[in-house]
């Protein structure tokens, strides 16, 4: 039976952060003191959590005819619903499919989120990943974003769960911030470090159309007080030294691991293999067909997994574009036996135009056996990538 990937998308958070464009909605009162889960809304998430099953359930001739190597809760927060309803996610997809032994479970959650009661569940789930978005040890960084936590509450929540023995442990930072100076950015990547997770994620900070940040960014770019891009610039260089001196091999454009603690989810997803995803907005690959679930809650609610955004079998031209768009994302680049295998072509046959442009400006590199991006190349990947599109 071959393996599979699951992600399990979960849209609720305490509230938005100020430049969130994520399939996520707001579902706690902002008007209580004390604690950072302030009385979720249980009707609306228990009657997602419904739907959800019912999805699951839907796809079990699908299902049962795989081993689950990799299940991903992603959001949203998926923290913040009470952790029995993960736990019940994962027996159902256990009544539904073989699990491999070594199998993958990773959860987002958000500091301030975890609640030291839930831990048991998602042990006995099985979940032996967790992925924290801190971004920040800054306060006033935190707050501009619009985020709920302070660097506190992570401390807090990282170490309930490595005294739980959770191991591997992934903390997502966050670059380009309003803010951010060099000292701040470096004090960030230090604090992160000495507590020794298993995997870091770096993201740049993007303005999306629609957000808060974007708009105050539009009124008076000022307002944000953005570092400039030479500053950004620094920051990258230093944060990539940083971390491969600091033993985390860079193995994406934005992710570090220790070795043998890259995220086996991602790669999979990167290299395209297939994944079924459950939940609003979640997006499927599975026997060359791409569907993604309609974003809208109550459409999603009221037939899950019927409704759906996109629906596609994937012509050959947009497998190879998928193969090459998420494979260059690899610091390792993409194999041209595997391409030779997929598609009974060589890849220099298809891109070997494209190819030798950016070979030739140092940005890309081929051995015997791969094609992948230069460490310049990876600095200006979206431009390359781009060119990778039939
Ligand atoms: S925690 Fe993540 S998903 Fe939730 S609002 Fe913030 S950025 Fe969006």
């Amino acid at each position: 039976m071959s393996g599979l990937s699951v992600y399990i998308h979960i849209p609720f958070c305490v509230r938005k952060c100020r430049y969130c464009d994520f399939l996520s909605v707001p579902v706690c009162r902002s008007d209580l003191p004390g604690s950072l889960i302030r009385d979720p809304d249980l009707s609306l998430i228990s009657a997602y959590f419904e739907a959800l099953s019912a999805e699951i359930r839907s796809a079990g001739p699908k299902l049962c005819k795989h081993v689950i190597t990799t299940v991903y809760f992603g959001g949203g927060t998926p923290s913040l619903v009470p952790s029995v309803y993960i736990k019940n996610i994962l027996g159902l997809l256990r009544d539904s499919a073989d699990f491999a032994e070594d199998a993958e479970i990773s959860m987002e959650m958000n500091p301030g989120t975890l609640r030291e009661e839930s831990i048991p569940d998602y042990l006995e789930g099985g979940v032996n990943r967790v992925s924290i978005g801190l971004q920040s040890v800054h306060e006033r960084e935190l707050s501009a974003l619009g985020r709920i936590h302070s660097f506190q509450d992570f401390c807090r929540t990282f170490g309930l769960l490595r005294s739980a023995g959770f191991e591997n442990l992934n903390v997502d930072l966050m670059t380009g911030i309003p803010f951010e100076t060099k000292g701040s950015a470096k004090e960030t990547l230090e604090t992160a470090v000495s507590l020794k997770p298993s995997h870091l994620s770096v993201y740049s900070l993007i303005l999306e159309p629609g957000t808060p940040l974007f708009e105050a960014y539009e009124a008076s770019p000022e307002s944000l007080c953005l570092p400039d891009e030479d500053t950004v610039l620094e920051i990258d260089g230093f944060t990539r030294e940083y971390l491969e001196e600091q033993g985390y091999h860079r193995y994406e454009i934005s992710n570090y691991a220790r070795e043998g603690y890259a995220c086996r989810h991602n790669l999979r997803t990167w290299d395209c293999r297939d994944y079924l995803g459950f939940g609003a907005g979640a997006a499927s690959l599975y026997e060359g067909r791409r569907r993604t679930n309609v974003r809208d809650l109550k459409r999603y609610m009221s037939s899950p997994g019927r409704a759906a955004e996109e629906d596609k079998i994937l012509t050959e031209q947009e497998k190879m574009e998928e193969f090459m768009f998420l494979g260059l994302r690899k610091t390792e680049g993409v194999s041209l036996s595997d391409f030779r295998e997929r598609f009974g072509r060589e890849l220099a046959e298809v891109y070997g135009e494209a190819a030798a442009k950016h070979r030739a400006r140092g940005l890309l590199s081929l051995s015997a056996e791969r094609l992948f991006l230069t460490p310049r190349g990876l600095e200006l990947s979206n431009q390359i990538l781009s060119d990778f599109l039939l």
